[in-house]
Formats: structure tokens, sequence, C-alpha cells
């Protein structure tokens, strides 16, 4: 059984599930958060399937700038980067982590408190 069937961004990232997908190139998919937690609040995923920071590999480096890069260039094209915004990777169970498969959370549009709960 392949594992990546039943992960659901792999779905996504494969046009198996629907999704509204903001940017997409060779490397990344970028789509809105179905339950978003802020006015924007988008999602960006490596094509390749890496289920959380912990499990990256010293030849994922460039993939993961470009993943913070691209929500960078997200933040100006949705206007929340003047004001500021928040980048999260939720990493295992502590942290709240219900998805594994590395996603970056893209969140603005309005101010934020810290520390996160
Ligand atoms: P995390 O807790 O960091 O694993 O975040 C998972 C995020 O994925 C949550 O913010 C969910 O709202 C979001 N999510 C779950 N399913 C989907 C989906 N099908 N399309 C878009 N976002 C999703
Ligand atoms: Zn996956």
């Amino acid at each position: 059984m392949d594992p990546m069937k039943n992960c659901i961004f792999c779905q996504i990232v494969n046009n198996k599930r629907p999704a509204r997908i903001v940017y997409e190139d060779e490397d990344v998919v970028a789509f809105h958060d179905i339950n978003p937690q802020a006015p924007i609040h988008i999602l960006i995923i490596p094509r390749k399937h890496i289920p959380q920071i912990s499990a990256m590999q010293p030849e994922d480096q460039l993939l993961l700038g470009k993943i913070i890069f691209t929500g960078k260039n997200l933040a100006e094209q949705l206007n929340i980067a003047d004001h500021g915004f928040r980048m999260v990777f939720n990493n295992g169970r502590y942290a709240g982590q219900q998805i594994f498969h590395i996603h970056l959370h893209l969140l603005g549009g309005r101010p934020m408190s810290w520390p996160p709960g």
C-alpha cells in the first residue's frame, strides 16, 4: 500500500481532491485553508511527501526555503505584507499537527497575539 494514497495533501497535489489553489509550480502548491483562522490563511506545501519538519533531510533544505519564499511572495500579492503576517510550521502532537504532509501556514489580515496557545 502506498502511504501517500491516504494523504489528503498528496491528493490535492495530484488533483484528486479539490482545493482553492492560489499558486503552483513544479515544486510547491499553495491553497486556501479550509478552516481559516485569519482573513488570509494559505497553506504552502511541497509536492514531495515529507511528513513533518522532524523528517526533513539535508536535500530538502532548498525546497523548504522555496516554500518560505513562496509564502513571502503570496503575502505581497494578497496585500498582507505591509501590516505583517505570521508563518507557522506545526510539528508533531504537542504543536497540534493534524496533517502529516509538511505545510507552511501563512496567516494575515488581522493583528495576532503572542505567545500562541
Ligand atoms: P496542522 O494542524 O498544522 O496540521 O494544520 C492542518 C490544516 O489543514 C488545518 O488548518 C486545516 O484547516 C487544514 N485542512 C485540512 N483539510 C484541508 C483541505 N482539504 N483543504 C484545505 N485545508 C485543509
Ligand atoms: Zn502527502
